[in-house]
């Protein structure tokens, strides 16, 4: 398999909402197909504009604010900022959503499974398959993000402030109260600029074509899947499942779904312990690298230690380096992590290159792909399964 010419054709901009996803689920099915790769199609609801739909729904709560800080009513300023918080909590945290069920359509996870004859473990393996542009490339966001609790804060405290400007006479001077409206007009702008950085990519022409993140890894996994189904990897005891994941830039969804639907309440508890390595980032430049951690924004887990000597082991023996550690992550491996299976992402560094910036942005195009990186990545993982 030519894996540069099926990354080639997969590396157009295939965002949740677009027709493009569909097409290349279609296109992946279509491959298994032609190989004689059996596999399954598991649906689920998709809300492809989920951060879109918080991003705005959190500015317009902060133009509330703005509104009630003019009337000076400070239960209502309350009650919208109180808002914003668990609006963000709940939707991006816990996975509860509010907003963003307003826009639904259908997802598709892709699996294929090769089981063992007497299993004694499952190792899945993943890739999510759609991409996303963002209207800030990843430093302007990290910028705009970073006060995202400094103003979550002020939004509180603008309840207690206009509260006691009602109390007490001496606060209410009128230089006072243009202040105290210029801070919320402000806080609105802020949260604007949020809701750009959530939301803004709809009103961008030039589209990411997520080479990298994360063609790069989907053709690494249907290269494995062949390289099983044609007997040039040892599976021994293992079963190996490799899925293919919608909705990862939106959520993550699609994995929240397979987590659910295909473990069960007891994953970690299984007769046939499982266990996942996460493909991210793979096939740009550099050494082969690991997420120490994986979270969104209050918890983060440690990623298993485990997983990660085995494919340190496989890596030394395809190149004679070890891994290098990266830092936190947000992706598919965190659902499984919280359900209690050992997980794991691995990738490229992008050393020498744009490293972990650049991605969501039209430069992960196919001129950011290292080919010898995608072979040794398909090389790697046939090494690790073969090391059970
Ligand atoms: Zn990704």
């Amino acid at each position: 398999m030519d894996m540069f010419a099926v990354l080639e054709k997969l590396a157009v901009p295939r965002p949740n909402h677009s027709e493009a996803v569909e097409k290349t689920a279609a296109y992946l099915q279509g491959l298994l197909s032609s190989w004689d790769i059996p596999f399954t199609v598991q649906e689920f609801v998709l809300r492809p504009y989920q951060q879109l739909l918080v991003g705005y729904a959190c500015f317009f709560l902060s133009l509330l604010v703005l509104l009630f800080v003019i009337k000076r009513k400070p239960l209502p300023i309350l009650i919208s900022a109180v808002a914003i918080w668990v609006l963000l909590f709940l939707e991006f945290e816990y996975f509860i959503p509010l907003v963003s069920p307003l826009i639904t359509k259908t997802g598709q996870n892709i699996i294929v499974n090769f089981p063992a004859a007497d299993a004694v473990r499952e190792l899945v393996f993943a890739a999510h398959y759609d991409s996303k542009t963002d209207f800030f490339d990843h430093i302007e966001r990290a910028k705009v993000y970073r006060f995202i609790p400094i103003a979550g804060v002020l939004g509180l405290l603008m309840s207690l402030w206009v509260l006691l400007r009602k109390k007490f006479a001496s606060l209410g001077r009128p230089a006072l109260s243009i202040a105290t409206v210029c801070l919320a007009g402000a806080l609105s702008v802020y949260w604007g600029l949020v809701a750009l950085g959530f939301g803004g990519y709809i009103f961008l022409s030039g589209q990411s074509c997520g080479a990298v993140d994360n063609g790069g890894a989907v053709v690494t996994l249907l290269a494995l899947a062949k390289d099983i189904r044609e007997g040039r990897v040892k599976t021994g005891k293992s079963t190996v499942t490799i899925v293919f994941f919608a909705g990862e830039e939106v959520g993550p969804q699609g994995s929240r779904h397979f987590v659910k639907k295909y473990f069960g309440e007891d994953a970690a508890k299984r007769t046939v312990p499982a266990s996942l390595v996460n493909l991210e980032l793979v096939g740009q430049n550099g050494n082969m690298l690991y997420w120490t951690k994986n979270g969104i924004f209050l918890s983060f887990l440690a990623t298993d230690a485990g997983l990660r000597a085995r494919l340190d082991a496989a890596w030394k023996g395809v190149s004679g380096k070890t891994m290098d550690a990266g830092g936190s992550i947000t992706d598919d491996a965190l659902h499984f992590l919280r359900a209690g299976i050992p997980a794991i992402t691995v990738g490229h560094t992008g050393i020498p290159g744009l490293g972990e910036g650049g991605f969501h942005d039209v430069t992960d195009c196919m001129d950011r792909v290292n080919p010898d990186n995608l072979y040794l990545m398909r090389r790697t993982l046939k090494k690790y399964i073969e090391g059970y």
